[in-house]
């Protein structure tokens, strides 16, 4: 799996570094603005970055094991230092495939592969459209929504709490949405269905399709 499309991928070992955002600050800013932009990825993003190599810092046997390896079994981490994995080495992922999956330039349908199999497994586009919405808005307290393919190669909509990732469940994610009030706070106060449904805007199918395709 090597669907962390800018300066990370699923090969990357300890120490874990703050991958740079694919575009500026203010980019993104029919949908999110500059100033969340920043906060979100120079404050949280690297937040959870810190923290996660200071949960390994002392952990020779698990420095060795890639990021996709540490977050795909958290069961198999001794107790200390599994919740700091699960939480940060989570939020550390799961931003890093977040910012690609954006782009100023985005929005409209996805085409190719993924927009067949969209509507092969939800009817349609505005189908899916629909219930990822749904997901995200719906999501209580912090998490995500995501487009996800299974172990069948199906496609689903999910939504995992806090910093948890599809690859708890062994799922491939394709499209996600941060619906942490950090990620909208800023500009949409407590308006979250206004944010996810700019959100369209600024998706990079480009980015999805790669990501359905491997
Ligand atoms: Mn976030």
């Amino acid at each position: 799996m090597d669907f962390l499309n800018a300066a990370p991928n699923a090969s990357l070992k300890y120490p874990y570094a703050l991958p740079p955002l694919p575009y500026d600050y203010g980019a993104l800013q029919s949908a999110v603005d500059e100033q969340t932009m920043r906060v979100h990825h120079d404050k949280h993003h690297q937040g959870y970055t810190d923290k996660f190599n200071k949960a390994l810092k002392d952990q020779a046997e698990l420095q060795q094991k890639t990021l996709v390896e540490l977050l795909s079994d958290l069961s198999t981490l001794p107790d200390d230092v599994r919740v700091a994995v699960r939480n940060n080495g989570g939020g550390y992922f799961n931003h890093a495939l977040f910012w690609p999956m954006l782009s100023e330039n985005g929005g409209g349908d996805p085409g190719g592969e993924l927009g067949k199999a969209i509507e092969r497994d939800f009817g349609s586009f505005s189908a899916f459209k629909e219930q990822f919405t749904n997901a995200a808005t719906t999501l209580f307290g912090s998490g995500w929504a995501w487009l996800v393919k299974n172990s069948g190669g199906k496609l689903e909509v999910i939504k995992t709490a806090n910093q948890d990732t599809p690859l708890m469940s062994s799922k491939t994610p394709v499209l996600g949405i941060d619906v942490w009030e950090h990620a909208y706070y800023l500009k949409y106060q407590n308006r979250r269905a206004e944010y996810v449904g700019n959100f369209w805007k600024i998706v990079n199918w480009e980015t999805c399709g790669r990501n359905y395709d491997e």
